[in-house]
């Protein structure tokens, strides 16, 4: 199992829930949402070969923690995985817009600059705008474009320039999220859980909690459920091998 984008940190006990991943063998990409916080998200993974930790700087907190920009430069070399980042377009963040393209801007130029990094990108309701500065930075590594909710034609687009993308069960009820699924590329995607935000039957999933969105990518791809686990571990490893 691959949970490419999970907030392992903001479990109530992220240390017992990496070791479970640990012995049930499940890859774990751990995002962050500010600088401050890598140190410590670092250390929740640290003995586990399977948890790979991100530097994040989520666009909600982007005005709020404009000062962590030098923060995360410092980091950013010690770091193989950036990511919760990207931008938010919905109305209740439209107030930050501005820094959260700054920063964004920012972080994407930084990754160029030390030869590229596997990102996971935030664009909801800002997908046109996003894809923009991925193009305009296409130096700054691999993005994989986390729960994508854009359009068709935006979707075509980010698969034009190159992006990966990461898809959960949240993301898969939806009729429209299945059929953005099924228009990405096989070998270009992962799944992922965005809990303890993502929900399940009204509880966070839990880390690593992607079985139904397996069983859905194996409906879409016409293949049975071992099928479709063995694609995307493929996948996983093909993704590993873009940035060292
Ligand atoms: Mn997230």
């Amino acid at each position: 199992m691959i949970d490419f984008h999970c907030h392992l940190e903001l479990y109530k006990d992220p240390v017992a829930e990496a070791e479970r991943c640990a012995l049930e063998g499940i890859e774990i990409l751990s995002v962050g949402t500010t600088p401050s916080a890598f140190r410590g998200t670092l250390r929740i993974g640290k003995k586990h070969q399977n948890i790979r930790t991100a530097l994040g700087f989520h666009p909600h907190l982007a005005a709020q923690r404009m000062g962590e920009l030098a923060l995360f430069d410092e980091f950013l070399p010690e770091a193989r995985f950036v990511g919760e980042v990207g931008l938010d377009g919905a109305p209740e963040h439209r107030k930050s817009w501005n820094q959260q393209v700054k920063v964004f801007s920012h972080i994407l130029r930084q990754c160029a600059s030390v030869g590229g990094r596997l990102i996971s990108v935030h664009s909801r309701r800002a997908a046109p705008d996003v894809l923009d500065l991925l193009e305009r930075h296409r130096s700054s590594g691999t993005p994989v474009l986390h729960w994508f909710s854009g359009t068709q034609k935006e979707l075509s687009r980010a698969i034009g320039i190159g992006a990966w993308f990461s898809v959960g069960p949240a993301m898969l009820r939806s009729n429209r999220g299945r059929d953005l699924a099924a228009a990405m590329p096989q070998d270009r995607l992962l799944t992922e859980t965005d809990g303890p935000f993502a929900m399940i039957q009204n509880r966070p999933l839990a880390p690593g909690e992607v079985q139904t969105a397996c069983s859905v990518l194996g409906e879409i791809w016409g293949c049975d459920l071992e099928a479709a686990k063995t694609l995307l571990k493929s996948n996983l490893h093909d993704l590993e091998k873009k940035v060292v």
